[in-house]
């Protein structure tokens, strides 16, 4: 939905609909302007106005960065589940920030004014809801719940309601209508999507921005969606395959981030997608080139 509102200069981006991008020559990383340095990534300014290079690191952090340490090869395989899923979104009719990946690790986007908003979405308790009320992990919610937390890492994301977002101005009613109906689509799609291949999944947090077109805004997904900020549980075994085994040192997180890659259909070792994941015997396979006799 289109909503009018004062149009910062910044934001004059050139859209009359995404523009037409030919095969073109990508500047050099040394010579291309830094924008911004995340904690996962990195965006550069892109060779149309109006548009990012979207670049994933393997950096890995939790605890609002009190935990740092990378994941090997993530940076690839975010970058890639993320423009899978961006794609499929777009095909449902959900308006994204993505247009097409550059490479391994760079993807190109449309550049948007972010909305300062972690929009979590809940299917089954775990993580900060399990703690703050006391509700075991892996226990299904009555109905989907939608969480906002004001993206400020030196207030450590805190928790916000509506009228908190209403007050301050960080989205208007409608926008804010908007956010929550595009949740609930996505997060019906995902759910299906990942239970196709054996995946649970628990919640996960997205990301919006506005788009300006004239003196009109809208609001389409930006971030990235991979397992960086979902949590996604083997069907079968409840095995963890996202940054959590990060978080609490589980360890195999490189193994369960191209797990989830795989059995979305996007490595190579494509045979079976569907199989059920068990972790130490698809190390010992890693480790020895043979698969454990069960
Ligand atoms: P929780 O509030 O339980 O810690 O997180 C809920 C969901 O949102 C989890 O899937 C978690 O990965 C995701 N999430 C929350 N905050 C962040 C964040 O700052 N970065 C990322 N990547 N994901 C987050």
């Amino acid at each position: 939905m289109l909503s009018a509102a004062p149009r910062p200069c910044e934001a004059i981006a050139s859209f009359a609909g995404a523009p037409a991008f030919q095969p073109m020559k990508v500047m050099p990383m040394s010579r291309r302007r830094q924008i911004y340095e995340g904690k996962a990534k990195i965006l550069y300014e892109g060779p149309e106005p109006g548009t990012l290079i979207q670049y994933f690191k393997d950096d890995a952090t939790a605890f609002n960065a009190q935990k740092k340490g990378t994941i090997n090869g993530k940076g690839v395989i975010n970058n890639r589940i993320s423009e899978h899923v961006f794609t499929r979104l777009a095909h449902i009719g959900i308006p994204t920030h993505f247009i097409r990946r550059l490479n391994m690790r760079e993807q190109l986007v449309r550049q948007v004014e972010i909305i300062p908003l972690e929009v979590v979405v809940r299917n089954v308790a775990a993580g900060s809801i399990s703690k703050r009320l006391g509700i075991e992990e892996g226990e299904p919610l009555p109905h989907t719940l939608i969480e906002y937390y004001y993206k400020d890492d030196a207030l450590n994301d805190p928790m916000v309601a509506e009228e908190h977002i209403a007050c301050f101005g960080w989205a208007n009613n409608e926008e804010m209508q908007d956010i929550s109906s595009m949740a609930i689509r996505i997060n019906d799609f995902m759910c299906g999507m990942f239970a196709a291949v054996g995946i649970r999944l628990i919640d996960f947090k997205l990301e919006f921005g506005r788009i300006w077109d004239g003196d009109y805004s809208r609001i389409i997904l930006a971030d990235e969606i991979s397992p960086d900020g979902c949590r996604l549980w083997d069907m079968t075994s409840g095995e963890k395959l996202d940054k959590d085994r990060f978080r609490r040192d589980l360890g195999g997180e490189e193994e369960a981030y191209q797990e989830v890659a795989r059995r979305l259909g996007l490595l190579q070792d494509d045979a079976n997608p569907g199989e059920v994941f068990d972790l130490s015997a698809h190390r010992t396979k890693l480790r020895t080139g043979h698969k454990p006799k069960k």
